[in-house]
């Protein structure tokens, strides 16, 4: 990316790039306590003599680049400005070791407020889509993916989920540090950290953690998810991540969340109207997660592909089919404001549900246009070029050649560039996603 991201403009910092984040966090639940250390691996993308890291309400007391004592800082409300002893060459490394603390809290934005969050016992991390500086200093810009090492040290009564394989915890004066390892470039609005008084099951290949109060009741909300997980492999390809884990809290939360590998659900998501978030939240796994936007002008390319797995799992589970669903959705959104253009919605509507929905039904005017055996070489196409990168509407168009030798540039345009809703094409005879 170049310059910054019109809909963050004041995040992330276009001049460097990440190439690994080591966090060390010390956390006290009962006081909310944060001391972090953050050692950040990065390469320069022009000639730099001073970057910018994002960093919120947690003041840092410390900056070494490449280890040097004469490092100098200054840091506002938001940013971390960090001034090199020398310049760096675009191209060239370099490493910026920050020790902080502070009490974490969530920052306010247009979309809420988003970030480091304390629970009635515990915390998590909601970060979609600018949180990450509430708790660790970053280059905060979705195109920006990195490797990480989070270690989590807290009290020995409870347990942390975090981005990344864990490795087991070992008791450091009367405390448990937990280590988590992940070798997959992933977004900073992506990485979490979730703690709480959570026991452990395991659904099929999948980890849950929940409070032991809601063992029983995770097991039946969440017993389809192995099944889920092996459609989607056959409709999307591979499951692209390290980790399968599902943290449900104590806490209501008032909407699921999805991290790297990980995913979010509060007491409240275990019932049957809220059971078609779990195959949205699961599918961010190929799609928004491992292909993820690179500016979020492009969210649609996120959301559009979760609200269509919905869809996918509803048909492949005996519930209303792909073109009934889309034909319901489709008929709603034509009694709604067509204000709003797909391929660039504003950043106060990205999470606009009608740019979900919508986006779901071009993927659905696609499969009807296409077929449902080349559709689902689309879609497994998608998934496997771009896997673990980012992308644009402008990959998507490209892949849409790429797989039908023809740009189908009158069917996009309409529903990428036009406010207007788009007719579907006839549903036809036994489409099917799967190839
Ligand atoms: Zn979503």
């Amino acid at each position: 990316m170049s310059g910054h991201d019109p809909y963050a403009p004041q995040s992330g910092d276009p001049t460097f790039d990440v190439l690994s984040y080591d966090l060390d966090l010390d956390y006290r639940v009962r006081t909310n306590r944060l001391d972090g250390r953050a050692v950040i691996n990065a390469v320069a993308a022009e000639r730099v003599r001073t970057v910018a890291l994002d960093l919120i309400a947690l003041r840092a007391t410390r900056v070494r680049v490449d280890g040097n004592p004469r490092t100098t800082f200054r840091q506002g409300p938001r940013t971390l400005r960090v001034t090199l002893p020398q310049p760096v060459d675009a191209g060239e490394e370099f490493s910026i070791e920050v020790a902080y603390a502070g009490a974490p809290a969530p920052r306010r934005s247009q979309w809420g407020t988003i970030g480091w969050e304390e629970l009635e016992d515990g915390s998590l991390v909601a970060a979609q889509p600018t949180g990450a500086p509430t708790w660790f200093p970053c280059n905060d810009r979705p195109d920006d993916r990195a490797r990480y090492r989070i270690a989590v040290t807290t009290e020995s009564d409870y347990t942390v989920a975090a981005t990344g394989v864990p490795r087991p915890p070992v008791t450091v004066g009367g405390r448990l540090r937990w280590e988590f390892v992940s070798e997959v470039p992933t977004a900073t609005y992506l990485a979490a950290v979730h703690i709480g008084r959570y026991r452990e099951q395991r659904i099929g290949a999948a980890r849950f953690m929940q409070p032991a109060t809601l063992r029983a009741e995770v097991k039946r909300a969440f017993s389809d998810v192995p099944r889920m997980r092996a459609c989607f492999e056959a409709a999307f390809g591979p499951y692209p991540q390290e980790e399968c884990t599902f943290v449900v809290t104590a806490d209501a939360l008032e909407i699921p969340l999805e991290a790297q590998g990980l995913m979010v659900f509060g007491a409240n998501h275990l019932d049957d109207e809220s059971a078609r978030l779990i195959p949205h939240e699961l599918a961010h796994q190929w799609f928004g997660n491992s292909v993820g936007v690179g500016v979020w002008r492009d969210i649609w390319l996120n959301e559009g592909f979760a609200c269509f797995a919905e869809w996918v799992w509803s048909e492949a589970s005996g519930g209303p089919t792909i073109a009934q669903l889309a034909a319901l959705h489709h008929s709603r959104l034509s009694g709604l404001p067509q204000d709003l253009v797909l391929s660039d919605p504003g950043s106060a509507m990205m999470f606009d549900d009608r740019v979900y929905k919508r986006g779901a039904l071009l993927l659905e005017a696609l499969r009807r246009t296409l077929g449902g055996d080349t559709f689902g070489e689309l879609v497994r196409r998608w998934a496997r070029i771009h896997r673990h990168s980012v992308v644009s509407t402008e990959d998507f168009r490209a892949c849409v050649e790429l797989v039908t030798g023809e740009t189908h540039a009158a069917l996009l345009d309409a529903w990428l560039d036009q406010p207007a809703l788009p007719s579907l094409p006839p549903a036809g005879p036994g489409d099917s996603v799967r190839g």
